[in-house]
């Protein structure tokens, strides 16, 4: 099986991606030796796109409000109006923390509420990019453009174009969690589905957009149920090619130590998605949600990317991860040399940034 996986996904082309089928068979058995050999050829391919380089970034994640009326119940992050953990951050203090913390990338995602209407979402781009002419804003999930274009009453492209206009340089990959609608009517019924999700990232990307997706894992789906998921960001990815990365994102379960995703299962993970979708250029190991330790090893298991500095990142950390809230560029740079790789800073596009040494 591995010698016919190798030579179907190696050199890599679209037509020679592993097939669903090889897929499902490949990652049936995660026994030792066979999660072993499904590192070395997510390895190999990884290696053949990157080399030995892995890129991370500086970037501040701002997350305005955690209003939502959305209520998914797997969420930690999120409070109905009124509730005592509910917040609001005001603009000045965003445009002080990105000043303070001079990131090369802002990561905005939000709750969907009335307090961070539309006008205002766009405006506090705007008001980004008048005072961080530099700075790479990746702003909303598909999940909040079409809530904005829902609640403004416009299209959906006229909300994209506003945002690009407004200085908006790409978008990230959340609200997709799991393209499964058994696992959508038990765990995040009144959001977007599948289909609504990948509409939105179409349409961006026929704009010139580029997106990041991603996997919600840990719900208790079949392997089918992944499987599925990467499949069809393949097929969208196929027509558009504009998807930039795709991160796959382990469920937190906090102190609830028996339901934990094992280090070994968060790894084949991110195998699954070298193998299946190296139509994406990067594959990201998220290390708030997997440990620092099993993002490194990760790099060897078909990741290229780990993410950035995070600044003072809350979803992850509302939901019970607990890794740090934010590693400095230098911890960074040690974590992917540790684990054997050069370390390369990028750019919200994933140019390599020169620093000037002090
Ligand atoms: S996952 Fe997103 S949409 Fe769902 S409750 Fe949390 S913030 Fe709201």
């Amino acid at each position: 099986m591995m010698e016919a996986v190798h030579a179907r996904v190696s050199p890599v082309k679209d037509d020679e991606l592993l097939d669903r089928e090889a897929a499902a068979a490949l990652f049936e058995d995660l026994s030792p030796n066979r999660l072993f050999g499904i590192a070395q050829v997510a390895n190999g391919l990884r290696e053949a796109r990157h080399g030995r380089r892995a890129t991370f970034v500086d970037n501040l994640h701002v997350n305005p409000s955690n209003i939502c009326v959305r209520a998914c119940k797997f969420c930690g992050f999120a409070a109905l109006p009124g509730e005592a953990h509910a917040y609001d951050i005001d603009e000045d203090s965003i445009y002080r923390e990105v000043e303070a913390q001079a990131p090369t990338e802002v990561h905005i995602v939000g709750g969907l509420n009335h307090q961070w209407s539309y006008a205002r979402s766009l405006a506090l781009v705007a008001g980004l990019r008048e005072r961080f002419p530099a700075l790479y804003i990746k702003s909303f999930t598909a999940v909040e453009m079409d809530w904005f274009a829902r609640t403004a009453k416009l299209s959906l492209e006229s909300v994209l174009e506003a945002f690009v206009d407004a200085g908006m340089n790409g978008m990230p990959g959340g609200g997709a969690e799991l393209f499964s609608e058994r696992i959508r009517r038990e765990h995040f019924r009144h959001k977007l589905g599948a289909d609504a999700w990948l509409e939105v990232h179409e349409r961006a990307h026929a704009l010139g957009i580029p997106t990041n997706a991603t996997m919600l894992y840990g719900f208790g789906e079949t392997l089918a149920e992944r499987l599925h998921h990467l499949f069809r960001l393949r097929e969208v990815q196929a027509r558009t090619g504009g998807f930039v990365s795709f991160i796959p994102l382990a469920m937190q379960y906090g102190q609830d130590s028996a339901r934990v995703i094992p280090p070994f299962e968060n790894l084949a993970m991110v195998a699954m998605a070298r193998l299946v979708l190296d139509n994406i250029p990067h594959i990201k190991a998220y290390w708030p949600m997997i440990g620092t330790e099993t993002a490194a090893a990760a790099l060897s298991w078909g990741a290229d990317d780990l993410d950035g500095t995070l600044g003072l990142e809350k979803i992850a950390h509302a939901s019970g991860a607990a890794t740090p809230k934010q590693m400095a560029a230098a911890s960074m740079r040690r974590l992917i040399e540790t684990a054997g790789f050069e370390a390369v800073e990028r750019d919200g596009a994933y140019r390599p940034l020169v620093r000037a040494v002090a």
